[in-house]
């Protein structure tokens, strides 16, 4: 899919969603739509990151709870603790799934899930080939490069 392709989901509605959120938790951020074809979305300090392929409104503003629920984490609690019981709480108190995986794929952007046929070793899912991966368990360059569609978050 093109760079350009419209989003699948309102931004607008995500603002005003993070609008009500910042408002109730106090935490400022800075919200992206970024090019994250191997994640719904990510969150950096005071940055939070959508994927520009996330397919709709719903899957969209989940995502913002999720990085959020990390945000507040983070900033009101000091806490990194990635996906433990003070983000589980804070993510089902602001309505998210509390769970580290999203729901459904992104919007056809298959990755790329190098299989090793010397040994059938199977690797995590990449956005690019690469020419000179080898096989992580036997070294082997003989790599199949399979299509898969990801349902990670970060
Ligand atoms: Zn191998
Ligand atoms: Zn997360």
């Amino acid at each position: 899919m093109p760079k350009t392709h419209p989003l699948a989901f309102n931004p607008d509605a995500v603002s005003v969603h993070l609008h009500w959120l910042t408002l109730r938790y106090g935490i400022h951020v800075r919200l992206q739509i970024a090019n994250l074809r191997s994640r719904y979305g990510d969150q950096k300090g005071d940055r939070i990151r959508l994927s520009r392929y996330l397919s709709n409104d719903a899957q969209a503003i989940d995502t913002l709870r999720h990085e959020y629920a990390h945000a507040v984490a983070e900033f009101k609690h000091h806490s990194k603790a990635g996906h433990g019981r003070l983000w589980r709480r804070l993510a089902a108190e602001m309505g998210a799934r509390p769970r580290s995986c999203g729901q459904g794929p992104l919007l056809a952007v298959p990755l790329l899930e190098p299989a090793c046929t010397a040994c059938g070793h199977t690797h995590a899912p990449v956005a690019r080939r690469s020419r000179r991966a080898r096989c992580r368990a036997c070294r082997s360059p003989r790599l199949e490069w399979r299509a898969v569609i990801t349902t990670r978050f970060a």
